[in-house]
């Protein structure tokens, strides 16, 4: 036998998962930690300590010589301080030092981290704290350890924190109910998540070029490329061998970090790629995924690459999405949305789809919210982004079958045989149900829910907590209702019946990229919240807080300090992208300048006069715009209020910055590219 590409990859080599924890842990310590990240229990110091010790041996037999604590504070990406495991001795040597206090609790300096005001209420100081249901690795002669980050109050600043208590509600809510479907062996219920990750590769010395795409990861300005996405053949295009070189050393590095990038191919704008690991718990998932962000940058940086995470970096062309892929299974690894042979998983899966349909109708605002803030509302409701309304796409099939339990009515569930009117719960359902239109926000399928919204820039943590969160609402209410019943088969088919018909409107399987949903969502009652600033004032409703506080995923404080922080960031993003206009304005003016007064002294009197004349007219708009965009960025260091100066930006900063791109883009139409002081969208999407 020959060898294969994957005989050398040293796959997870570089992590410290179970093959490393059995290698270097006692039996007992292993089988310690193994039940507690199972039971979600608090490790013994014992255990805690030799893992310590453990962790430390493998890391330095792997070339590691700093520890870092690595968390996730509310800016979205992550934090790290590295300390050396060296400590010196009186015998001018030193020796290597890591025990299990360093392993359990750092403290970072956190002053500088945003917290929506919850640190002044209280402390300056920061706290991280281990992790152990997901794994240390090593990156750069480094042992990052996954940690919690929160506040000396124990206020969560941190967006692994709120996921890990939703893993654990919608893990308690979720046995409960197994148990009242008779399923007494299921010991836990993880969420299992797959993040598809979209992004743009261009080269590096283009994207030296500009300011827009060096400070704000998109272009700002730009008019059209003669050729865009039209014909459609850069989708799942042959992929070019520098591309293909790219990816190569892409999945190299993320095998070796454990993570299955498993497909890979062109996506519908010219220079977008797409990378999709293998799913895993929601907790890995998310660490996965920053980890896969910054590893995609890095490997770009090697190849003379920018790798664009941002979720429109060109207008006109397909923005980058982050499609949320999410289920639950149990620790049997029963998959419980997927429909089963058995009337008795059945059973099972149309409840677990009617808890989700109705948590999705209700709370289809924080769903919004997770996903709404400034890259974002430039792809969403375009050019094959899913629109802005939260609906649920659960394919022909499970919407017949759906009506017919809400009408009573018989429903022919496979060929040539009938489902009793009435008798939801005793079904069996073929396992291939779904068709493949993805046009809206959530799409079942087959066996996960696809939520489409989020960007993909974004942590996916917020949109997976939420989904945790909303699903463990309801199946506690479903717990609630049905624990103690004396007749099950009856009360769960009524509960059923109810919460389909209450919910029903949810479901659409027509176009969503069609004009006409909006409408019909309007008929239905389904909210519209087009954009960051008419969606964020919803995260402070009574029913979220209610939701998310009761659910023990936030305290009301940290909702609080979640929500400044989400309007400040949208508010300094805008204001970021506004000054860095203006800077490239002026450079436009003086490239243009140039450019006018070389073509009035060629020989072409009429051609020049007209060319001339346009330059004047566009210039002298765009003047105009960008002084008032100017007193705009003036106008918006007066207000002190948040909320307030999202609303300003909404209104009237961005349709400003649109006015001058506008003017700017009609100016790089008439100006020389030999003049225009940037690279232009041809060279940017087509240099790659
Ligand atoms: P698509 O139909 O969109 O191409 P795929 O079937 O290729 O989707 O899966 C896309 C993502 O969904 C991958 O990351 C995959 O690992 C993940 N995925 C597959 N099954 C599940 C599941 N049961 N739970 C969560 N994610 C899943
Ligand atoms: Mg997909």
């Amino acid at each position: 036998m020959g060898t294969t590409e994957f005989e050398n990859i040293g796959f997870g080599s570089l992590v410290f998962n179970k093959t490393a924890m059995k290698k270097y842990l006692s039996k007992e310590a292993f089988d310690s930690w193994s039940s507690c990240v199972l039971q979600r229990k608090v490790l013994s110091s014992e255990t805690a300590s030799e893992i310590a010790d453990a962790m430390k041996t493998w890391a330095l037999e792997h070339g590691a010589t700093h520890y870092s604590h690595w968390f996730q504070p509310l800016t979205g990406v992550t934090a790290e301080k590295h300390e050396g495991f060296m400590i010196p001795t009186d015998e001018d040597g030193f020796r290597l030092e890591f025990t299990s206090k360093e392993l359990i609790k750092g403290e970072p300096d956190a002053s500088s981290f945003p917290s929506g005001g919850l640190r002044s209420t209280f402390e300056a100081r920061g706290y991280s704290a281990w992790d152990p249901t997901s794994y240390a690795f090593i990156k750069d002669r480094t042992l990052y350890i996954p940690t919690v980050f929160f506040s000396y109050s124990g206020e969560s600043l941190d967006k692994k924190t709120p996921l890990l208590r939703s893993c654990d509600e919608l893990n308690k809510q979720a046995l409960r109910v197994l148990k009242i479907l008779g399923d007494n062996e299921s010991k836990s219920v993880t969420a299992n998540v797959g993040a598809e990750q979209e992004y743009f590769l261009i080269r590096k010395e283009l994207f030296n070029k500009r300011s827009d795409l060096r400070l704000c990861g998109r272009t700002l300005l730009g008019a059209p490329s003669p050729k865009g996405q039209e014909l459609d053949d850069h989708y799942y295009g042959a992929i070019k061998p520098e591309v293909s070189k790219f990816m190569k050393d892409l999945n190299r590095a993320l095998w070796k970090l454990g993570i299955c990038s498993k497909t890979e191919h062109n996506e519908v704008a010219p220079a977008q790629f797409e990378m999709a690991p293998f799913f895993t718990s929601a907790n890995r998932a998310n660490d996965e995924n920053q980890l896969t962000m910054e590893i995609m940058r890095r490997v770009a940086d090697d190849h003379n690459l920018v790798c664009l995470l941002h979720e429109k970096p060109f207008a006109g062309t397909n923005g980058s999405g982050k499609h949320v892929n999410w289920s639950l299974s149990t620790d049997k690894g029963e998959n419980l949305f997927s429909p089963g042979d058995s009337p008795k998983s059945n059973r099972r899966f149309i409840l677990m789809l009617s808890a989700f349909l109705k948590g999705v109708d209700e709370y289809s605002e924080l769903l919004r919210c997770s996903t709404a803030y400034s890259g974002n509302d430039l792809r969403l409701g375009g050019l094959e982004a899913p629109p802005v309304i939260i609906s649920v796409f659960t394919g022909h099939y499970l919407e017949s079958l759906i009506d017919s339990i809400i009408n009573n009515s018989s429903f022919e569930f496979s060929e040539g045989s009938l489902m009793e009117a009435g008798k939801a719960v005793l079904l069996r359902i073929p396992k291939d149900l779904t068709d493949r239109n993805r046009t809206s926000a959530i799409a079942y399928t087959g066996n996960k829910f696809e939520f489409r919204m989020p960007g993909s820039s974004q942590s996916i943590a917020s949109p997976v907590t939420y989904l945790n969160a909303i699903m463990a609402k309801e199946l506690k209410e479903v717990a609630d209702k049905l624990e103690g019943s004396k007749n099950l088969e009856e009360d769960l088919n009524n509960l059923i019946k109810s919460m389909l018909k209450g919910h029903r409107r949810i479901v659409f399987n027509g176009n969503g990229y069609d004009g006409q949903w909006a409408e019909e969502a309007k008929k239905r009652g389904l909210k519209n919240l087009s954009n960051t600033a008419e969606t964020l004032p919803e995260y402070m409703s009574e029913k979220n807080i209610k939701l998310l506080t009761e659910g023990g995923i936030y305290t009301l404080t940290e909702m609080q300090g979640r929500d400044e922080v989400h309007k400040q960031k949208y508010c300094s993003v805008a204001l970021i992208e506004a000054k860095t206009m203006i800077k490239m304005l002026h450079e436009i003016f003086t490239s243009v300048a140039l450019f006018s007064s070389k073509i009035s002294k060629a020989s072409s009197m009429v051609l020049n006069s007209t060319i001339l004349s346009e330059i004047d007219k566009e210039s002298s708009a765009l003047l105009k715009n960008c002084k008032a965009l100017e007193e705009l960025v003036e106008k918006a260091s007066s207000f002190d209020d948040n909320c307030a100066l999202m609303v300003f930006c909404s209104k009237e900063l961005y349709p400003q910055m649109e006015r001058c791109r506008k003017s700017a883009d009609a100016l790089e139409r008439l100006t020389s590219s030999d003049f225009w002081p940037f690279p232009d969208y041809t060279e940017l999407l087509f240099s790659v």
